[in-house]
């Protein structure tokens, strides 16, 4: 695997849910193309040429050095550590990627401060336990459908949909918190799908987080899109209710307050909307 080296690797977050995060690995062979906003940023600030780029990770060689000077500076102001918002920390048949993980995760813990971890990867079994990891941390999986083919075009390089609930039950079976990030789901024109059937699939975890889908053109050319995310928006609020689990409907997803994404949207420029679109009709192969 490629590797880089960092002067910094623990940074305050402005994301809603999170504190502290971690990003341990430039780019990310999931090579999701929904597109993926990190890959956009970073393409946006140069780090990267194109999608060919992106799904070839870097390692951050000096992870676990930078750790031992950062975390005696912050652990006082640390009141969890998100991995990851820019790539995945068990990235699909990376064992290098999800082994650097797992001493970053024991280290962090061993200095008292919990943390959030996010993937489209297997979680490894060893996670549980409880001797080496926290019982503090929350694990979680991203989850926007159960269709294989779906998961193909969109994320082709990522663990599939079965192994990733596996893993994650595994977690939950062994105690610990789990949640599932709904997001971004998609329209029905980019897959006809029964929600509560994917619902009734995590009914285990603690809490959903459900977002809609922002910059991908072809959400928009499904015209009743407000009415379907406020629709589905109901539908999760409704199951975790009856199933008495946490949620968060991410802003901009009801209809109330979709208004902040359109403004979004319009900030993305022209041809990062054409690229966008190309990249989906590629891997539609429309
Ligand atoms: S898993 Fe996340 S970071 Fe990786 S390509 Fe997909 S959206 Fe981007």
């Amino acid at each position: 695997m490629l590797k880089i080296t960092r002067s910094s690797l623990l940074y305050k977050s402005r994301v809603e849910y999170a504190d502290y995060c971690i990003n341990h690995i430039e780019g990310c062979s999931h090579g999701c193309r929904f597109p993926c906003y990190a890959m956009m940023m970073k393409k946006r600030c140069g780090v990267i040429k194109n999608y060919n780029d992106w799904i070839k990770p870097k390692i951050v060689s000096n992870a676990l050095e930078l750790l031992d000077r950062e975390i005696p500076k912050l652990k006082n102001k640390i009141k969890v550590v998100h991995l990851c918002f820019t790539s995945d920390p068990f990235m699909y048949n990376q064992p290098e990627v999800s082994s650097l993980t797992l001493k970053i995760i024991e280290k962090l813990n061993k200095a008292g401060i919990r943390c959030t971890v996010l993937t489209k990867g297997v979680y490894p079994k060893e996670l549980a336990d409880v001797s080496k990891y926290s019982v503090n941390n929350e694990y979680a999986i991203t989850l926007v459908s159960l269709d294989s083919n779906f998961k193909n075009t969109f994320e082709p390089g990522a663990a599939p949909y079965k192994q990733r609930i596996e893993s994650l039950k595994h977690l939950h079976d062994k105690g610990l918190r789990t949640w599932i990030s709904m997001e971004p789901y998609p329209t029905p024109n980019l897959v006809g799908q029964n929600l509560l059937k994917i619902l009734n699939e995590i009914k285990f975890v603690d809490k959903i987080i459900f977002g809609k889908l922002n910059y991908n053109v072809r959400v928009s050319e499904f015209l009743d899109n407000k009415d379907f995310y406020d629709r589905c928006a109901n539908i999760v609020v409704n199951f975790c209710n009856q199933n008495k689990i946490g949620y968060h409907i991410k802003y901009g997803t009801a209809r109330e307050d979709n208004k902040k994404t359109e403004k979004i949207l319009k900030k993305i420029s022209v041809s990062d909307k054409l690229e966008i679109y190309n990249l989906t009709q590629t891997s539609l192969n429309v």
